[in-house]
């Protein structure tokens, strides 16, 4: 499998209180596919991600992605992996606000070393033609795609989108999941996306519901559902 976790346990101590997020995850994902983590609020999903991602670290337990222990990484290693092969996309789309458009996305660490380059996924994304506008002038669903181009100019072997429609109405939410979907078949970029939203899972490869710190199931979809024809 592309990610293989197991076991992974997580803490954080604020003070003398110690609270267990993550209390052994079990979850894997093929190279290729979408995968969905579903959960409320608080329940760990961000932990996770971050810890597939190499912002944060695990306690105990593995976490494999594309064949690599990235626990057993050393700091500088792990910012190396974090910056060749992941690309991040949040909910609040990060974007700096005196850059333009395509600054956003020039100042990406490695993209001289892409086989992409700033204007080919601008266009992928749709916002080509406004390369030169700055993110204010920007609607929330067009600063999204312009946070997707910038996550993927990279071409990152892994996509991490965390509740990336958490902030957009529903249709252009449909819209914002449409191009994930786009991005996956056109570059076979692996993505693994925290929603809450329950519809978004038919259109994942595999859902993982967690509680709590726990994977309480996990599901593979045969048949997974175009973007455009979520119900919500
Ligand atoms: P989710 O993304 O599912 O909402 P998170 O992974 O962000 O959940 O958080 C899970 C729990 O871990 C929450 O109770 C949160 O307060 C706690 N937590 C997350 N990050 C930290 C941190 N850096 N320090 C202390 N507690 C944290
Ligand atoms: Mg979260």
């Amino acid at each position: 499998m592309f990610i293989d976790v197991s076991s992974l346990k997580k803490s954080y101590t604020t003070g003398v209180v110690k609270t267990e997020v993550l209390k052994g995850i079990g979850m894997n994902l093929g190279k290729g596919e979408i995968g969905v983590i579903l959960g409320p609020s608080g329940s760990g999903k961000s932990t996770l991600m971050n810890i597939l991602g190499g912002i944060d670290r695990g306690d105990s337990g593995k976490v494999i992605v594309d064949g690599v222990e990235i626990n057993n990484l050393n700091d500088d290693q792990l910012t190396e992996y974090r910056r060749e092969d992941i690309g991040f996309v949040f909910q609040f789309y990060n974007l700096v606000s005196n850059l333009t458009v395509g600054e956003n996305i020039e100042v990406v660490s490695n993209i001289s070393k892409s086989p992409l380059n700033i204007d080919e996924v601008l266009e992928a994304v749709g916002m080509l033609d406004k390369k030169h506008r700055f993110p204010r002038e920007l609607s929330g669903g067009e600063q999204q795609r312009v946070s997707i181009a910038r996550a993927i100019v990279k071409n990152p072997k892994l996509l991490l989108c965390d509740e990336p429609t958490g902030a957009l109405d529903f249709l252009t939410s449909r819209s914002i999941l449409q191009l994930l979907q786009q991005v996956n078949k056109k570059y076979g970029t692996t993505i693994l996306m925290i929603t809450h939203n329950a519809a978004i899972a038919a259109m994942a490869n595999r859902v993982f519901k967690v509680r709590s710190g726990e994977i309480v199931e996990a599901e593979v979809n045969q048949m997974t559902v175009p973007a455009e024809r979520i119900e919500w």
